[in-house]
């Protein structure tokens, strides 16, 4: 098989793990440090935080940013259910907005009909890989006094004009999960260039406990540090960034190549001014072709090419989620390209000949 995303350490991953297993020194020590700095560097933003998951990380910068009870956060319903589950971690309400056709993030024409005066902030997922129309977005936000939080799990090293993923909002989330671009098992990351967000962050994740005197509090925290073991690995795959996005942006481009012209298959569009960096492939399969979405999911598993559908169901289906938000007609686009999308192997460790493999089995579909 095929696999969509693999998991392959090399040997300067494993010794870099090995070496801190060794020294005795496994809780959040020197090693987070490091990769906090580095990290901050790469997204080109002062203040980097390194947590154990992207779910912690969401969850730490919208307590970060001041979201309490009540308060309500607009976001994507296409999206993995992490995105909106911090926002009732902290009490707030999800507010789902439709999506873009073209790129399946959130639609910047349709954020300003859901404000209202509990509305305190935006998330932007950068779904599969490309940036969210920050410009537009941004200016939204500023108009209506919110904050603008980037769910950034799916695009380290992706670029809108000339800043990096993790900076174009006012606050990023990353996640090391096993199969995101760059990974740890598990792990997160907060971006930020606000001092205050940066030390509220910081304290959350280690008990509310003050920074300059232990065993004093400033609020309620959990314990969501990252051990050094764990950020020796992530520093390891750090250094292989661009390289591993070079492939993965590779492969994109050679699908793309070959599947342009088959009518009824959609390719991802990357927008001018943004680089796409391929957490995912995602192609388009319309209605009334030779052989549906699903079809073509069991085929190809016939085949050996693992595939998936991120994500078979929009967020406000599920109950937790549900507050008034019963009317899917104002949610046109997400129903129609959740019955339209295929995930197709794109991981780094793919060989030219299982590229071309997946190519030729696919254009034989449809040509
Ligand atoms: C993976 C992911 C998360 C959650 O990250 P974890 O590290 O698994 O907690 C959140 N949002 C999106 C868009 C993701 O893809």
């Amino acid at each position: 098989m095929i696999p969509l995303s693999k998991v392959k350490l090399d040997k300067d991953d494993i010794y870099s793990v090995i070496s801190v297993l060794k020294s005795g020194q496994l809780a959040q020590g020197k090693k987070v440090k490091e990769l906090e700095k580095k990290f901050a560097k790469l997204c080109g933003v002062k203040y980097a935080v390194a947590v154990n998951s992207g779910t912690a990380a969401l969850h730490s910068a919208l307590y970060s940013c001041g979201i309490k009870r009540d308060d309500e956060v607009i976001t994507t319903p296409f999206t993995f259910v992490a995105t909106a589950n911090s926002i009732l971690m902290v009490g707030g309400v999800p507010v789902f907005v439709d999506i873009d056709e073209k790129t399946y993030n959130l639609d910047p024409e349709k954020i300003e009909q859901a404000i209202t005066k509990k509305t305190k902030a935006i998330i932007l997922v950068n779904l599969y890989g490309q940036p969210a129309d920050y410009d537009k977005i941004n200016k939204i936000a500023k108009k209506n006094g919110l904050i603008v939080i980037e769910d950034a799990a799916q695009s380290i090293n992706a670029r809108y004009k000339n800043k990096k993923s993790g900076n174009l909002g006012d606050i990023g989330c990353f996640s090391f999960y096993a199969t995101k671009n760059i990974m740890s098992g598990e792990g997160g990351m907060i971006t930020t260039n606000n001092k205050l967000y940066h030390e509220k962050a910081s304290m959350f994740r280690h008990h509310g406990q003050n920074p300059d005197k232990k065993y004093e509090y400033h609020d309620i925290g959990y314990n969501y540090r990252m051990t050094d073991f764990v950020a020796a690995l992530a520093l390891s795959q750090l250094k292989k960034v661009e390289k591993i996005t070079i492939r993965r942006q590779n492969i994109a481009h050679s699908y793309t190549k070959a599947f342009r012209n088959l009518k009824k298959l959609i390719t991802p569009s990357v927008i001018s001014g943004r680089t796409h960096v391929y957490h995912q492939y995602v192609l388009r399969i319309l209605k009334n072709t030779r052989m549906s979405r699903d079809a073509l999911r069991k085929y190809l598993d016939k085949q050996e090419i693992e595939t998936n559908i991120h994500y078979p169901k929009p967020l406000y289906e599920f109950k937790h989620f549900q507050s008034g938000y019963l009317n899917k007609k104002i949610f046109l686009i997400t129903e129609k390209i959740k019955k339209e999308v295929l995930s197709i192997p794109v991981n780094p460790h793919l060989k030219d000949k299982e590229v071309n493999y997946i190519i030729d089995t696919i254009i034989k579909v449809y040509e």
